[in-house]
């Protein structure tokens, strides 16, 4: 249907083969052929609370019919509500937010505020990190996909994280991995000159570049560093927040508070563009008297406020972070993991419903494994109806996280033979 008119992301546009969708209900999205898949994917990882939730939808209605768009010149309650609640579930003193439609214009106003705030320019982020695809957001992002924007912003520096099975410091435990992480950064924080870094930037917990999990320690020594030095912390979740990682926020998984986070995806499942940044009372502070010079004509849109609020409730209302909790204790956690006894499968991890098979050619060397295998992996899946979300050489395992333990536990009996078709 595309091909002829649409300029579509991050493809050659000469071969698009993309699976048309005709509806979408639960955990489960079909095509115009009526063939039912069971997503794995949620879109890009957003359609938390599933697909066609009819408050959600009943919601975006309702404030299109009363005022279809309020600027940011004027008052909304719709943006009120929405930027209370999330607010009141950020951790303690993050009482304000600022509206953005993304996830990378959320990034971008982050690098802003911290800038502005501190007076200091440079950026820190992880190479395996994807932060989105405007200017400032693809520079932060450390993997592949910022090299064709280069030359990027100045003052990014690039770090390693922690990430235990391919690990960058020759760490064999997970202790190792994280203080061997953290010196890496004080040294890197010390060479690029303490007083002169705005940010750090993480993912709570990485998501495109392979759900790494942070190893005991590393957020908590992230923290510790940012506050000798004064610089700012940023917790990138637009993909790890609202119930993904069993929380509101990834990061509520340990005890550290960041100084901005960023979020989209999520807060309203994506039925209408909407990301925010959560500031600090600290930073937010320092624009009482002086105006921020940043602001889009959309921050704060009714309809997509009214869904942030209609979802919040919703998770609400239905248990969706416990029963995400009790998804990773009873059926992710311990059905994932037992897949590491398959030939193909090198490294198992996640949390909530946010989960990545590593899968390998050969478990001694950790070759990864190529992409004809990984791609009959896929067609496997999608024979039985469940459709995977593939990334180089690993399956993620991030399904709308209102799916049934029933099918939780059939997607992993899928996946489980279709791994075989790599053999
Ligand atoms: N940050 C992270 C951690 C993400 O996963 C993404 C999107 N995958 C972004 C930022 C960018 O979000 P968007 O595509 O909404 O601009």
């Amino acid at each position: 249907m595309s091909r002829k008119h649409v300029f579509t992301s991050w493809s050659a546009q000469g071969g698009l083969d993309q699976l048309p969708l005709a509806g979408g209900e639960g955990a489960y999205f079909w095509d115009f052929e009526g063939n039912r898949y069971l997503d794995l994917t949620s879109q890009l990882v957003n359609v938390n609370i599933g697909y066609q939730h009819p408050k959600l939808v009943a919601a975006i209605q309702q404030a299109a019919g009363e005022m279809a768009t309020i600027a940011p010149s004027f008052d909304s309650q719709w943006r009120a509500d929405a930027a209370r609640m999330v607010s009141e579930r950020a951790p303690e003193g993050m009482s304000k937010v600022f509206f953005t439609n993304s996830g990378a214009e959320a990034v971008e106003n982050a690098i802003r505020l911290a800038r502005l705030h501190t007076g200091r320019h440079k950026m820190l982020a992880a190479y395996r990190s994807y932060h989105g695809a405007t200017h400032g957001a693809i520079s932060l992002t450390g993997e592949g996909r910022r090299l064709g924007s280069e030359p990027g912003l100045p003052g990014v520096v690039h770090f390693w994280g922690p990430y235990l099975y391919r690990s960058a410091f020759h760490a064999t435990t997970e202790q190792e991995e994280s203080e061997r992480a953290l010196e890496h950064l004080r040294q890197t924080v010390q060479f690029e000159g303490p007083d002169r870094i705005a940010a750090i930037i993480l993912e709570s917990v990485v998501g495109s570049n392979g759900i790494l999990v942070p190893p005991p320690g590393y957020l908590e020594g992230v923290r510790a560093l940012c506050d000798e030095h004064g610089i700012m912390l940023i917790a990138d979740e637009v993909m790890a927040g609202f119930a993904r990682a069993g929380q509101w926020f990834a990061i509520q998984n340990w005890d550290v508070k960041p100084d901005l986070i960023t979020f989209a995806k999520g807060v309203n499942s994506g039925y209408v563009p909407l990301g925010g940044v959560v500031l600090s009372d600290e930073i937010s502070a320092t624009f009482d008297e002086r105006p921020y010079p940043g602001g889009l004509t959309y921050s704060g849109h009714p309809l997509a406020c009214a869904s942030a609020v209609a979802s919040m409730q919703i998770m609400e209302e239905e248990g969706i972070l416990e029963h995400v909790r009790e998804l990773d204790r009873t059926v992710f956690g311990p059905g994932l993991r037992a897949l590491a006894q398959h030939e193909v499968v090198g490294d198992v991890r996640g949390l909530g419903a946010f989960w990545a098979l590593e899968l390998v050619a050969d478990k001694q060397t950790r070759e990864p494994l190529d992409a004809t295998r990984m791609a009959a992996i896929g067609r496997a899946c999608k024979a039985e109806g469940v459709w995977p979300l593939t990334m180089a050489n690993r399956v993620h395992v991030v399904p709308p996280c209102v799916i049934t333990e029933d099918d939780a536990r059939r997607a992993i009996d899928v996946l489980g033979r279709a791994l075989d078709s790599a053999l």
